[in-house]
């Protein structure tokens, strides 16, 4: 408003002075410059209260706003989100390199710090020794314990500062919303009050049933490394039948962990620290090769089913040469290429980029058959359904389970069959175990079907196709 009764002023002044117009220029010039020259500082000064200035990070003020509204999100999508306090001892490089040092060294830092994260982060500087991290609302534990993994790497090369080598050893304290603190500030309290409780190399976390979890995960993770060396797993087989006669069509694989004491392990045990470490994809191209040399046997014993599924996630198909190992492996075995099927859920296909969808249009054009998991579990937009490169949905046990008497579980069962239908795709029911659950889908029209009622998931050379 100021500026514009400035320049009214101008105008009066002119209106009853003759125009000159080179002045008039001159002034209107020199207001505008003025009007610009506080625009920028304002922003500068917005800039500075909300960055920190030796390394230009986002500085505490913002990241608690940013974790305002992270909190928010979790709370909308009703999921965990976790909050990484990273302390590094840079008091002994302010006494010995002196304030110069010290402002070097917190650069250095925390250039190795962003170059380790993925952009989505958002890491800021707390104080002269403490940096905060906001994980994703929604990021797994797993995936939590793989980013303070890589921060502890931080200790294996020093920091060379005016011409010191700098050892630097990162501690981390973690904070959970809403399991140890109700808003954002309290999140934050409890990530640095688990920092306090560490002397260890090893992330805290604030509360001792979640650092429970995570010495679990952090233990399965050194063993998962020895299991594919030391050929650990095994590979189980479940029929998919014909629900009319019985009849054979498919068979899942299904990925087992035998552990030296010959405890079982099941999938959902290690699946996540699986994914979250990267191991998955050697994993799963062990399955499928294993998968498709069981299949390639039982042809060549001519009692093959149609087809073998595999689960894949989102690791695998992101992996560059993902189509060329599919198809390559597929003739390895000299298997056509409809004999495979993978298994994907709602989750990974929202995960992944359109880029890595063409890999799948590109196995679905070679004949591969390409099925949604768990259907109806996770969150799906029905409008992807026809611009995916997908044949098959399975409807998840959970509604299988009850679908004779709960009338919810009825009407999503009748409604994926619907879709099902009207996009031409297969349809195959999970996790039947009783006759009346068989019959009930049938009627339904579903005509395909896995589950206990005809066959658990059992070792190679007890399955019979
Ligand atoms: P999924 O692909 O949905 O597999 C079906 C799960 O349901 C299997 O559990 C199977 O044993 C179980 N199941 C089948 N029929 C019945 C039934 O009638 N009653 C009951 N109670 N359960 C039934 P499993 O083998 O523990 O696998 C769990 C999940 O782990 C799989 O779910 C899949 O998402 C994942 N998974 C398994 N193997 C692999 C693999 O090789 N790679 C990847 N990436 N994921 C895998
Ligand atoms: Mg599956
Ligand atoms: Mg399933």
């Amino acid at each position: 408003m100021r500026n514009q009764e400035d320049f009214w002023d101008v105008i009066d002044e002119f209106l009853i002075a003759p125009v000159d117009r080179n002045e008039f220029t001159e002034r209107a010039a020199m207001l505008l410059r003025t009007r610009r020259l506080a625009l920028t500082q304002r922003t500068h000064l917005a800039y500075l209260v909300n960055h920190d200035r030796a390394t230009d990070l986002p500085n505490k003020n913002l990241f608690m706003d940013r974790l305002s509204n992270a909190v928010r999100d979790a709370t909308v999508i009703d999921m965990p989100l976790y909050v990484i306090v990273i302390h590094i001892p840079l008091a002994r490089v302010m006494k010995s390199l002196g304030h110069i040092g010290l402002e070097r060294a917190a650069m250095a830092c925390s250039v190795r710090l962003e170059a380790l994260l993925a952009e989505d982060l958002s890491l800021a500087r707390l104080t002269t020794e403490e940096w905060g991290l906001i994980a994703r609302p929604g990021t797994w534990m797993a995936a939590v314990l793989e980013i303070c993994r890589r921060i502890q790497g931080l200790a294996e090369t020093p920091l060379m500062v005016l011409g010191e080598r700098i050892r630097i050893a990162p501690r981390i304290g973690i904070g959970v919303y809403p399991d140890d603190a109700a808003n954002a500030a309290g999140t934050l309290d409890c990530a640095i009050s688990a920092l306090s409780q560490t002397e260890t190399e090893q992330p805290v976390f604030y509360s001792r049933n979640v650092q429970h979890q995570a010495l679990r995960h952090i233990r399965t993770e050194a063993r998962l490394h020895k299991a594919l060396d030391d050929a650990q797993f095994e590979l189980w087989y479940q029929p998919q039948v014909r629900l009319s006669d019985r009849e054979p069509v498919g068979v899942e694989a299904l990925l087992r962990w035998r552990q030296p004491g010959g405890d079982l392990t099941l999938p959902e045990d290690f699946m996540a620290v699986a994914q979250a470490s990267g191991l998955i994809r050697d994993i799963d191209r062990w399955v499928l090769d294993k998968a498709c040399a069981a299949m390639r046997r039982w042809r060549s014993e001519n009692n093959a089913p149609r087809r073998v599924s595999v689960n894949i996630c989102a690791e695998d198909i992101t992996a560059g040469d993902f189509v060329e190992i599919v198809m390559h492996t597929l003739s390895h075995h000299e298997l056509p290429p409809c004999a495979l099927e993978l298994e994907l859920t709602e989750t990974t296909l929202l995960e992944i980029s359109s880029a890595n969808l063409a890999k799948l249009n590109t196995l679905r054009d070679h004949g591969v058959k390409v099925a949604i998991d768990d259907f109806g579990t996770g969150y799906s937009s029905l409008s992807y359904l026809h611009r995916l490169p997908i044949t098959t949905l399975k409807i998840d046990k959970r509604f299988v389970d009850n679908v004779t008497n709960n009338l919810t579980n009825q009407a999503i069962t009748r409604a994926i069959v619907w879709l099902a239908k009207n996009f031409k795709l297969d349809i195959i029911a999970e996790g039947i175990e009783t006759a009346v659950q068989a019959e009930f889908l049938s009627s339904l029209e579903v005509h395909t079907g896995q589950g206990f009622l005809y066959g658990r998931p059992v070792p190679e050379a007890l399955f019979r196709p």
